[in-house]
């Protein structure tokens, strides 16, 4: 007589396959840490065992002893503040060398300025040239300049991209033949919903917005943001982007 059917005669029908189940997952449970164990003390010394042991041994009394008190709860949370971003803004010799070409690249006759936001909570020049690449399919990312929001870069840092340093044509604004006349930059956030960039990113904005209109000539009025440009159907950059700020900046330089 196997030992299925010893089970069998004393148990309902049934019974024999749960006890079969929770058999094998007890026994898996406790094989894993063992298996750790006998990996680790393949690849370290058998020193190391012994200490490895009592971690693990350790760590399954604790699991057991306080699993909720490993989990914060609403109050905790709202104690945890996020650290205040640094201002990464460039002074103006940093942005000269930021705006700086590519040597042997003389540079286009820019006329216009056009300001977006990415629309995303965070990013930088690096994550858009990917999505640009890879999920639109053009050559590099769209923009000229990337100013950062402290997520992925730091707060108002200036991104040149390969479409500035190398003077191609811009790929953010085809409207009005935009991407073959303007330079396009890029504000990280999404300043449609309720509030615009941080101080640290408008300082940095206007900096290189003066900057550029300065050595192209560009007048405030030819500064416009995405959905100002005629043709253009986007809300970019957001209700809350104080574009006068910017164009006021390259006014006061002129
Ligand atoms: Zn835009």
């Amino acid at each position: 007589m196997t030992l299925r059917d010893r089970i069998t005669r004393l148990h309902p029908p049934g019974v024999p396959l749960l006890f079969i189940t929770v058999g094998l997952v007890t026994a898996a449970l406790t094989a894993a840490p063992i298996a750790l164990l006998l990996a680790e003390r393949r690849a370290a010394g058998p020193g190391q065992f012994a200490e490895h042991g009592l971690l693990v041994a350790l760590f399954l009394v604790e699991r057991r002893a306080a699993p909720e008190a490993a989990r914060p709860d609403l109050a905790d949370l709202e104690e945890i503040v996020p650290p205040e971003p640094v201002c990464a803004a460039p002074d103006q010799a940093e942005i000269e060398r930021l705006t700086a070409l590519d040597s042997g690249v003389s540079a286009r006759n820019w006329t216009h300025i056009i300001v977006h936001h990415s629309g995303t909570e965070s990013g930088d020049a690096a994550s858009f040239d990917r999505y640009h690449r890879e999920v639109r399919g053009w050559s590099a990312v769209g923009y000229h300049f990337v100013i950062g929001n402290g997520t992925r870069t730091g707060d108002g840092a200036v991104e040149p991209t390969v479409r500035w340093t190398a003077q191609r044509i811009g790929a953010h604004c085809p409207a009005s033949s935009m991407n073959h006349r303007a330079v396009g930059i890029c504000f990280v956030g999404d300043f449609e919903q309720s509030s615009g960039p941080s101080p640290s990113q408008l300082a940095a904005g206007k900096k290189l917005v003066r900057q550029i209109a300065r050595g192209f000539d560009i007048p405030p009025e030819n500064i416009l943001g995405h959905g100002e440009v005629p043709g253009a159907q986007t809300a970019c950059p957001g209700t809350y982007f104080p574009l006068d700020v910017l164009r006021e900046a390259a006014a006061a330089e002129r």
